[in-house]
């Protein structure tokens, strides 16, 4: 079991079931949020510490190993409780860090690009592990809940995070919680390749992030040979959902679009954007697709992006061009994790 897993209610209930004082529960939720194991829990005493190991695994997540980029940013290999390994990037900006996190381990969606899909599913990831993730690397920075260096957080490591839509949404309560890390949702992005029904859901949970929708097409038919996931939603379902998001949080939503060669680069593919999403209070963020060397989509130049980011703002489409991250560390979604799979890590 992970300790991460319980709210402060539950920790009250637990610190009462081993007959400890009830203040051992703020304690053990700071700790927590802290990014420690329970070994490193010293405020507690070395029995109750004993006890909880016996019922719990030390920690719910803990760094593997990690990369540094030339460009600042670290990759981060987490290793979990039962020996899986998933992984996050850190990025450093002018306000802080951004941490992008994992939702899943592997993932099913099986999007065509991307190398988080190779092998599957294997599981989900509990609210714990995921925020287990940003509390120790957090700490790893020099940081804690009174001063937190990771200012920022994304959900876009491996996973899908509304395919384990009641965790990731108890993570989000967490994290934004203010006696904890205290992440502002404003904070926050969350992509999704597009679960209609689970954006519907989420519009009802009052948590407004900056919603993400991974696009990377705007025909349907297109999108399909992509992303399997548009055989059950067409794009027109997305595009009502989002607006509905809108209409509950008023944060404009964001659409990732991946460039890939050949693919939905052309001036059809711009016209299209334009009529889907002209009027609309979105972005768009353009990509230059991270060649997965298991994948045969290859993406356009630095040229091609910046031109088609320019005439969709020519169009009135807001838009920009991602800054590409750590590529010389494998950034992109779920390619260290693959490479470490195959025995392949050995920098
Ligand atoms: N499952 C979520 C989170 C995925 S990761 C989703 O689908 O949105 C975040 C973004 O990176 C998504 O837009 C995803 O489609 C994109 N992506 C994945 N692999 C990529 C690659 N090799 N190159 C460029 N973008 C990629």
């Amino acid at each position: 079991m992970i300790l991460a897993d319980l709210g402060k209610e539950q920790l009250n209930i637990l610190v009462q079931n081993y007959g400890e004082k009830s203040f051992r529960a703020g304690q053990i939720y700071n700790n927590i949020n802290n990014g420690k194991s329970i070994s490193q829990m010293t405020d507690l005493s070395e029995s109750f510490r004993q006890k909880l190991l016996q019922d719990y695994a030390d920690c719910a997540c803990e760094i593997y190993k990690e990369f540094h980029s030339k460009d600042g940013s670290i990759k981060y290999l987490f290793k979990l409780s039962d020996g899986n390994i998933i992984e996050g990037v850190l990025m450093k900006y002018k306000y802080g860090y951004t941490q992008c996190v994992s939702t899943q381990v592997g993932c099913r969606m099986g999007c065509e690009f991307c190398a988080s899909t190779i092998g599957g599913l294997v599981r989900n990831l509990t609210s714990g592990e995921i925020l287990s993730q940003i509390a120790v690397v957090n700490r790893a920075l020099g940081g804690d809940i009174k001063k937190r260096l990771v200012t920022n957080v994304v959900l876009m490591g491996s996973g899908e995070p509304f395919d384990n839509y009641d965790n990731v949404v108890d993570f989000l309560k967490k994290v934004t919680c203010s006696g904890g890390l205290n992440i502002s949702a404003r904070n926050i992005s969350l992509s999704t390749c597009g679960l209609v029904d689970k954006i519907y859901d989420f519009c009802n949970e009052g948590i407004a992030l900056n919603l993400t929708i991974s696009l990377h097409s705007p025909f349907d038919e297109q999108r399909k040979k992509i992303m399997p996931i548009a055989k059950k939603y067409k794009i027109s379902q997305i595009l009502s959902a989002c607006e509905q998001y809108f209409k509950v949080t008023k944060r404009r939503y964001i659409f990732e679009y991946s460039l890939i060669k050949g693919q939905n680069d052309s001036d059809k593919d711009l016209q299209e954007l334009y009529r889907l999403l002209k009027g609309k209070p979105c972005h768009v963020n353009l990509i230059r697709l991270n060649e997965v060397k298991e994948k045969t989509l290859k993406s356009v130049n630095d040229k091609n992006a910046y031109d088609f980011c320019k005439k969709l703002n020519d169009l009135g489409i807001s838009s920009t061009v991602r800054r590409i991250i750590g590529s010389d560390i494998q950034g992109a979604c779920g390619q260290l994790r693959a490479s470490v799979l195959k025995g392949e890590d050995d920098t």
